[in-house]
Parts: structure tokens; sequence; C-alpha cells
């Protein structure tokens, strides 16, 4: 079998598209949807997802401003300018990206955002309410890549999902909202023990480590749905997946490359929480 693409970035093209026109609309009802990014210190890799984030909201009509703070700032002076985001009415989405530098705690920064502008789905409050199956901001990646399943009439019901990876921002979230959709849902990490022989009961393989081509199609069922979410860089500069493509997509029935793949929808699902989190402060 050779797998058929899920091509994250043509889904992303039409999904852009198709919020355009949204917010067009939500302008003629006076709403402008507007995203700010706070950006810390000048890591290349931040920077460039910073930049992406920004083109996508251009290309959607979504305003967005972004706050650059030097790697030295203070935590304090960091939560100071969250405080006031949080209180200006023309924003309605804030995005801290991350890592920060490590004399900062990430998570006291994650709690100070408002809940009703968590675009990135992090806020515990926000985590809470997906366990819960509540109405609330999907953390990006998981929205993602659910997306792309559904684009694809993907079954998930029923389904044996392993998810390779725990952290709170990728593997968690994922193995929630598979759950929700009625897989049944196995997690696997640094600890695991026989991990090729449980990702091989995988009918759905999400492959989150931060190990380049740690997975090959010794990894994968015939017929499984892989997804990398893996973005390593190469000696030669360019990115490549978590996943080994080549022998990979020879046992796999759908999967995701790298580039091309998850990434594209990340950042388009941040649009859409950011229109979604538009809307909702309308109504307050
Ligand atoms: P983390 O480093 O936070 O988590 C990695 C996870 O993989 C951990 O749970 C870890 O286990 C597990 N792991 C590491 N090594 C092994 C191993 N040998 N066997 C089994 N499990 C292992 O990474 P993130 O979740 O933040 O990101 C994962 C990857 O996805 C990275 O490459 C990142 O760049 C990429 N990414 C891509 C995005 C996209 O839009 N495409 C968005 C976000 C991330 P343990 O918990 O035990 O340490």
């Amino acid at each position: 079998m050779t797998a058929e693409l899920l091509n994250g970035r043509d889904l992303s093209d039409q999904l852009k598209a198709e919020m355009k026109q949204e917010v067009d609309v939500l302008k003629q009802e006076n709403i402008h949807p507007h995203l700010t990014v706070i950006l810390v210190g000048d890591d290349p890799a931040s920077k460039s997802y910073v930049k992406g984030k920004e083109k996508a909201c251009a290309v959607t009509g979504i305003s967005s401003d972004l706050i650059e703070l030097p790697g030295s700032v203070s935590e304090q002076e960091l939560l100071n300018v969250i405080d006031e985001q949080n209180n200006a009415e023309h924003v309605h989405g804030i995005l801290v990206q991350l890592p920060l530098p490590d004399h900062i705690d990430e998570q006291k920064v994650i709690h100070a955002i408002s809940p009703l502008k968590d675009v990135d789905g992090f806020h515990p409050i926000n985590i809470g309410k997906l366990v819960n199956g509540e109405d609330t901001f999907l953390p990006c990646t998981p929205f993602g890549i659910q997306t792309m399943l559904e684009s694809k009439n993907i079954e998930i019901e029923g389904k044996h999902a392993v998810i390779i990876g725990r952290s709170n921002i990728v593997g968690k979230p994922m193995g929630l909202l598979l759950l929700q959709k009625n897989a049944t849902v196995t997690y696997c990490h640094s600890r695991t023990e026989n991990l090729r022989e449980i990702a091989l009961e995988a009918d759905i393989l999400v492959v989150a480590m931060g190990r380049k081509h740690a997975i090959d199609g010794s990894y994968v069922k015939e017929g499984a749905v892989v997804i990398d979410v893996g973005i390593n860089r190469q000696e030669n500069g360019k990115l490549t997946g978590d996943v080994e493509f080549e022998s990979a997509k020879e046992k796999a029935s759908y999967i995701t490359p790298v580039p091309r793949g998850v990434g594209p929808m990340t950042i388009t699902m941040l649009l859409k929480n950011t229109i979604k989190a538009a809307k909702g402060l309308a109504k307050k």
C-alpha cells in the first residue's frame, strides 16, 4: 500500500479562504478580529513561527500586533504587558510564543492570559473545559490534526489511536480530542516499554516526539493513518519529521508530510480560535 498524502497546506489554504469571507462579514457587524503576538528574545525558530502567524492573519483579514520584548525582560514586565492586552478592548486573542527564557515561569505566564483571549488553548480553565468536553479553545495542533482527519472522513470512532508523546501542547490534548470522538486511546512516552509493539496496534498513529525519523515503517500497521507532528531541522537546513516518511508511506493508508502537513494546520487553527474569541467577546 502507498499512502494518500494528507496535505495540510492545501487544506489550510481552503480554510483560510473560508475564514476570510467570515471575517468580512464580521467586519460589517463592526467586529474586527485582532490577535496580539508576544515574542520574548530572538530565537530564530520562534521568530519564523511568529512571522508565519502574522502572514496568515493578514491573508484572512485578521489584524495583528507583534510585541517584541528583549530576552532579558523580567517576568513581572511580561505579566504587565499581558495585563494590558487582557484589558485592551480591540484585542481578541493573545499568544505568547513559547518557549520563554529560563528565568520566566511559563505556567505563570499562561495563567495570566485571560481565558477568553487564550487562543492557544493552554490556560488551565480551557484545558479543564476540554477534559470535560465543554466548548472551548482547542489547542491548535491537535485541533488541526482533528480537522485534517475530518476533511478526509477518516473514521475515528472505535479505532485504536496511539499517541507517541504526552506534552501539554500536543500529545495530551490530542488524546483527549480523539477520546471525545470515541477512539480507544493509548499514550506512549519515553518510559514506554515495547513501543514498536504498541505502535503496530494503532489504526491512527500520532507521533509527537521531537526525535528525527524515530518512527519508521516497522512501527506502522498496514493501512494505519500516520500523523507526523515532529519538526526537526536537518544539517542541510531542511525540515523533516519524527517519522521516516519513505518506509512509513508504504504501510500507511494516509500520511502527513513534513513540511506541508501538520504545521500549516496549526497556524490555521490559531486563526479559527481568534475569530471564535472575537465573536465570543462581542457577545459580552
Ligand atoms: P516535547 O519535547 O514537549 O514532548 C516530546 C514527547 O515525546 C514527550 O512526551 C516524551 O516523553 C516523548 N518522547 C521523547 N523521546 C521518546 C522516545 N524515545 N520514545 C517515546 N517517547 C518519547 O515536544 P512537543 O510535544 O512540544 O513537540 C513534539 C514535536 O512536535 C517537536 O518536534 C516539535 O517541534 C513539534 N511540534 C510541531 C508543531 C506543528 O505545528 N507541526 C507544533 C508543536 C510541536 P516524556 O514525556 O517521557 O519525556
